[in-house]
């Protein structure tokens, strides 16, 4: 069947969520009835989220496409400031789960229809009564729309046990305010052919719960509500790459530190030698703004680093052995002043903060070789030509990695006629 609307209904829904997260920036997540979790694989792409959590009663359609809410590889090779965490957990909305208190947004959509009516009354004690949320949506079929849907007889799902009208929704929605100190919004998505709207209302119709008093409102846990403990099963959890954990900051750092130090060391010998042709600035100058810009930096700083040697004794920042310099010249190695790493790449600046702090981190690192005063680092001075052949050589497994590190991703499996409208 031909989705009715455009965007599909469950990508408005969808959408709906998206447009609150933007606005509102809520940091702890939770989606109830995440099934294949696409909901969730477009909330963690919104980095103020920093911990965000499915459940679902059914496991099996949790662990179908889980896996899809992993790291790809440039999250561990371009890692942010930002923290996320994602769990997963079967359970049922009936019942309390200490984990899932003190969340700022709630998201409950298209799952009420879904149970019988006494477990309406129990979802609402669990999610309004229990986990307090900041805010909650909770969308649901609007019954009155359903005689402009085509060939629908009876309810939109086989599952569903019931699809409420907006004025017995809005009947639910206000009792549970007044329960549990909320207010609410009413409104939907899918809207209905001009001049129609008001008299059937949204597709799906949606409220959306604000907690009186909003964050700064108490959230005290009482001891019957202690016991509930940990009812759900921990499915999945991964915590994504983060510069605020040491360990992936002197990783980054390392990689940015060895990656300038070698651009200036080339740019130096390029013009100690004289070695740039006039192909090779033919070429550079094609290359992307981005590049341009680095090239910039290199060359800037290049100078700077040719300006001290020239000023000042060159064994110092050239030829460690003067005396051997014909004979053990695979011994030879280029310095390059940390001073000038720092002022002039500003990621390397970003990540150490100051140049005693970028010192601190380089000390112990056993892949960074620091001058013996610990002010420069130490590169192995290369035949130009022999570095080209490496770079071609890392250029032809570079691609090969490309293609693995493309995000996987995989169509919304949009089975039932629910989710196709
Ligand atoms: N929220 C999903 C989305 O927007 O893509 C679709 C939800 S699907 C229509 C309803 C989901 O609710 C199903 O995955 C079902 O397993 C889940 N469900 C039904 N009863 C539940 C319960 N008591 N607790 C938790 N999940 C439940």
């Amino acid at each position: 069947m031909a989705p009715v609307f455009s965007p599909p209904l469950h990508r408005q829904r969808h959408q709906f969520v998206i447009d609150f997260v933007k606005r509102q920036k809520p940091q702890k997540v939770v989606d109830l009835g995440c099934s294949e979790c696409s909901l969730l694989k477009k909330l963690k792409f919104h980095r103020e989220i920093e911990l965000l959590v499915g459940v679902d009663i059914n496991g099996a359609i949790i662990k179908k496409k889980m896996h899809g809410l992993a790291p790809v590889s440039t999250d561990y090779l371009q890692p942010s400031y930002d923290q996320l965490r994602i769990e997963l957990y079967q359970g049922s909305v009936t019942q309390k789960d200490m984990r899932l208190r003190g969340f700022d947004l709630v998201t409950s959509i298209e799952l009420i229809e879904h149970l019988t009516l006494d477990d309406v009354e129990r979802f609402s004690e669990v999610v309004f009564g229990y986990m307090t949320p900041v805010a909650v949506i909770v969308s649901t079929p609007n019954s009155e729309f359903n005689p402009l849907l085509p060939v629908l007889a009876g309810f939109r799902h086989s599952d569903h046990k019931f699809e409420w009208t907006r004025a017995e929704f809005q009947s639910w929605a206000l009792k549970v305010c007044l329960a549990y100190g909320y207010d609410v919004e009413f409104t939907g998505v899918g809207k209905a052919p001009p001049g129609q709207q008001e008299r059937v209302g949204f597709c799906s119709q949606i409220g959306v719960f604000h907690r009186l008093g909003g964050r700064e409102s108490s959230n005290v846990l009482s001891d019957d509500d202690a016991e509930d403990g940990f009812s759900y099963t921990l499915l999945y959890s991964i915590n994504y790459p983060s510069l605020r954990d040491n360990n992936i900051l002197r990783r980054v750092l390392v990689s940015e530190v060895l990656y300038w130090a070698e651009k200036l060391k080339r740019r130096w010998m390029e013009e100690k030698t004289g070695e740039r042709d006039e192909a090779e600035e033919c070429l550079r100058a094609s290359e992307q703004r981005i590049e341009m810009e680095e090239k910039q930096t290199v060359e800037q700083c290049g100078r700077e680093v040719l300006e001290v040697q020239e000023g000042e004794d060159e064994e110092v920042f050239w030829n460690n052995r003067k005396g051997q310099q014909e004979s053990c010249i695979l011994h030879r190695s280029v310095s390059v002043p940390l001073a000038v790493l720092w002022s002039c790449c500003p990621k390397v600046s970003a990540l150490s903060g100051s140049l005693s702090n970028l010192r601190h981190l380089l000390m112990d690192e056993p892949n960074v070789k620091l001058s013996q005063d610990g002010s420069a680092v130490l590169l192995q001075e290369q035949d130009l030509e022999e570095e080209e052949e490496e770079e071609e050589d890392n250029d032809v497994e570079d691609s090969g990695y490309g293609e693995a590190s493309q995000c996987p991703h995989s169509a919304e499996q949009e089975g039932d006629w629910e989710a196709n409208i």
